[in-house]
């Protein structure tokens, strides 16, 4: 079980949780600065991740196998008609760039999510994945070998 510090509450797994300690309904009521901090103050305990295979000054002690994390995303109609303007200017399309970075943090984080809950400390090959499921519907998927690491 985990208990989230500002309420007591307790949870039967991290998906009930905004951050490692806090429920969505105590983070929900911080103030947008306090927010950010938290946010913060968790990616940062987050376990290391690394798109190579080894983590420079640390070896490995044990491999957890594969862990991923995968959202799913629609485009809203506004987003697409935005888009669409903004592709005949040229350029960056934005609209589309905030959604897809989105949705890859999004799965970034459930990976990490997974990893913490089978005991890793680091995330080696992270990859990413994405698939167009339909029209304007898609899927990223983010996945990783999940290790125990320790300093040499
Ligand atoms: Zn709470």
């Amino acid at each position: 079980m985990l208990t989230c510090i500002k309420c007591g509450k307790q949870f039967p797994s991290r998906y009930y949780l905004k951050t490692e300690n806090m429920c969505f309904e105590c983070f929900n009521k911080l103030s947008p600065d306090e927010q950010q901090k938290t946010m913060k103050e968790s990616l940062m305990r987050h376990p290391m991740t690394t798109t190579t295979f080894t983590f420079e000054g640390y070896r490995i002690l044990k491999q957890l196998g594969v862990v991923r994390g995968i959202t799913v995303r629609s485009r809203s109609i506004f987003g697409t008609i935005g888009a669409s303007f903004q592709t005949i200017v040229g350029g960056n399309i934005s609209l589309f760039t905030e959604l897809c970075e989105k949705s890859r943090e999004e799965a970034f984080e459930m990976m990490v999510l997974h990893a913490q809950q089978i005991g890793a400390n680091a995330l080696i090959g992270v990859r990413y994945d994405t698939t167009e499921m339909m029209s304007g519907v898609t899927e990223v998927l983010c996945y990783g070998t999940a290790v125990v690491v320790e300093p040499v």
